[in-house]
């Protein structure tokens, strides 16, 4: 627990959030800014600063993360229709939040190359 994240203190019920799915290890909730029909974050309740560095300390957990952002999009009814799965690290991919976080996108057509 960092006191100065965000999510942490999401993961610890003093900022609230909407959740869509949880397990011991994993809270998925919506973004508060949403960039798609279906836009939810899905992240380890554990603290890292960002997805390399979850897989690098515990590789299972990443897998969780990844399982779990296949369950909302089972939830939101977009798994048949597809769904993007982003993971922004570092300034050129405009991370603002460093608690690693996987973007589960859906619910339009999603253009590639992403901006
Ligand atoms: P990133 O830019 O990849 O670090 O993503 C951070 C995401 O967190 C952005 O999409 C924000 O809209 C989202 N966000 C920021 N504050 C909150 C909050 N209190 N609840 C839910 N999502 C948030
Ligand atoms: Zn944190």
């Amino acid at each position: 627990m960092s006191t100065d994240c965000l999510f942490c203190r999401i993961v610890e019920g003093s900022v609230p959030s909407t959740v869509v799915h949880e397990t011991d290890s994993v809270l998925a909730f919506r973004d508060i800014d949403p960039q798609a029909d279906t836009h939810v974050l899905v992240i380890p309740k554990e603290h890292f600063p960002d997805a390399a560095a979850m897989a690098a300390a515990d590789p299972k957990l990443a897998g969780e993360v990844l399982a779990a952002a296949g369950e909302v999009a089972k939830i939101d009814g977009v798994d048949a229709s597809g769904y993007r799965l982003v993971f922004n690290t570092g300034a050129d991919a405009n991370q603002t939040v460093f608690h690693a976080h996987c973007h589960v996108l859906g619910g339009r057509n999603l253009q590639w190359p992403p901006g």
